[in-house]
């Protein structure tokens, strides 16, 4: 099995490109949901955030104001570090379970979707392959704005806040571009997912595994004899 990380930017059509993958029965693990998951009510890292930045970043309901804290560590780095220590190694290893649970169930490859994976470049490190959903300016403001209903101005800011889109070009080994209709978009998904099927990357993980495995299985067969005899 290998890893393939998945990301784009804001209205570039990455949730466009990952129902598409999901209709094609790909395995695809969320860093989104994952990172909701990780922070709800009750959890640990729940309580930790609540005894750092006390209960000004709670709703009503005691649940996280998600809003309220992506404010607050907007402006301060520190805080902002603060609550990436807190979050992310029970992000990682919320991921790692799911990686495994698709590597048991015989996945030759994970999508991993992450919104920021171009901007932490350690993270791509354990990707064998990148990919990049894209889309040139105008069309990902025009599409930001019919979504939104905010107003230009503010679409631009918005979108001043992030990395552009070309930038990460360079980056990624394959390019999902979703500047025309949803039809080329679908076509450049499927000749994805079918040079990725056809990989063989998957083997050398495969391979070490059965190995293992099969190496384990003796292991008990001769401990068992010795007992036995
Ligand atoms: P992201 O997940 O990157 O924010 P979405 O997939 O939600 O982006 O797409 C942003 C908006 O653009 C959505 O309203 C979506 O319906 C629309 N959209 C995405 N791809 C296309 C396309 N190829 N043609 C027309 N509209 C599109």
């Amino acid at each position: 099995m290998f890893l393939v990380g998945l990301s784009g930017g804001i209205a570039s059509g990455k949730s466009t490109v990952v129902n598409i993958l999901r209709e094609l029965g790909c395995a695809i693990i969320d860093a989104d949901v994952l990172a909701r998951q990780v922070v709800q009510l009750g959890t640990p890292a729940y309580n930790q955030i609540v005894h750092h930045f006390g209960e000004q970043v709670l709703l009503k309901n005691g649940e996280l104001d998600r809003e309220k804290l992506g404010s607050i560590i907007f402006s301060d780095p520190e805080k902002r570090a603060l609550l990436n220590s807190i979050t992310h190694p029970p992000i990682r290893r919320a991921m790692l379970k799911q990686t495994l649970w698709y590597f048991v169930m015989g996945y030759r490859y994970v999508i991993l979707d992450i919104p920021l994976l171009f901007e932490s470049r350690h993270l791509t490190r354990y990707m064998k392959h990148t990919v990049l959903v894209y889309c040139d300016p105008q069309t990902q403001v025009e599409r930001l704005i019919r979504r939104s209903g905010l107003s230009r101005e503010d679409v631009l800011k918005r979108l001043a806040s992030q990395l552009p889109l070309d930038s990460k070009l360079p980056l990624a080994d394959h390019v999902i571009n979703n500047s025309g209709d949803r039809d080329s978009t679908r076509r450049q998904v499927l000749q994805l997912h079918a040079r990725l099927e056809a990989s063989l990357s998957y083997l050398p993980v495969r391979v070490a595994a059965v190995t293992m495995a099969t190496g384990l299985v003796a292991l008990v067969w001769i401990l068992l004899r010795r007992l036995w005899h």
